[in-house]
């Protein structure tokens, strides 16, 4: 954690920004909450997890003022039980979704704040909005009154050089600003969440708001045997 926060204000300082402007996202998914409870004495309040079933287990184990990010894929008929649980949903990438987060949101008398999930290198294999398609979904999204766009939000590449990303994390910046221009009601543009492990450091240097950060923090995760590395 202490190493994390060491590179994020690396990168602060060789770009002029300030370390406070950069929220640290903990991805927490597959590790217990013991693991969450020792971040949270480190002082982290922001929790990312991808699926559904797991936040519904976590929450009510963790103190109130924890802050909880939809980071993954998100389908409809889920959205009801997280609505009004989480503070930012990361991964709105139709604008089905985004209607029935508006549907839900209506019903319990709240308004959701959400990113834009952007498939920025086009790959074949990620969910979220390619590039080009990302300023008119926008605009839709922006229509529902009980949605807010607050930005937008990639996963880059897996690569093992995070060189190769910049241009990745410079592409959705500038997106991110032509979106910003056009002033839409309802859409604020002040958060791109952008950067993991390999990443964060050149996503930070690249005007990231929110890095997500698992395996930095907690560890590898193993899926084969749902046991946890450390
Ligand atoms: C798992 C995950 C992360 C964190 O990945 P690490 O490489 O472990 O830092 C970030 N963003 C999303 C959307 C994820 O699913």
């Amino acid at each position: 954690m202490r190493q994390v926060r060491e590179n994020i204000r690396g990168a602060c300082e060789r770009s002029g920004r300030e370390p406070e402007e950069v929220t640290l996202i903990a991805v927490s998914k597959t590790k217990p909450v013991s693991m969450l409870r020792e971040a949270y004495e480190l002082g982290v309040r922001d929790f990312g997890e991808n699926k559904v079933q797991e936040l519904l287990d976590k929450i009510p184990r963790m103190p109130e003022d924890v802050r909880w990010h939809m980071i993954g894929h998100l389908q409809r008929n889920k959205v009801k039980y997280i609505v009004d649980k989480v503070h930012l949903i990361h991964s709105v990438d139709t604008l089905r979704l985004a209607e029935e987060i508006n549907k839900e949101a209506l019903k319990k008398q709240i308004t959701v704040d959400v990113l834009v999930e952007v498939n920025i290198a086009g790959e074949e294999s990620k969910f979220g909005a390619a590039g080009e398609e990302t300023l008119s979904l926008v605009r839709e999204i922006a229509k529902l009154p009980a949605v807010r766009v607050r930005g937008l939000m990639t996963i880059a590449p897996f690569v093992e050089n995070p060189e190769s990303n910049r241009l990745f994390f410079q592409k959705i910046r500038q997106l991110s600003v032509d979106i910003a221009r056009e002033n839409l009601d309802n859409v604020s543009m002040d958060i791109l969440s952008m950067g993991m492990t390999v990443d964060y450091t050149v996503a930070v240097e690249e005007g990231a708001d929110c890095v997500r950060v698992g395996t930095g923090i907690f560890g590898g995760r193993d899926y084969a045997t749902g046991k946890e590395n450390m």
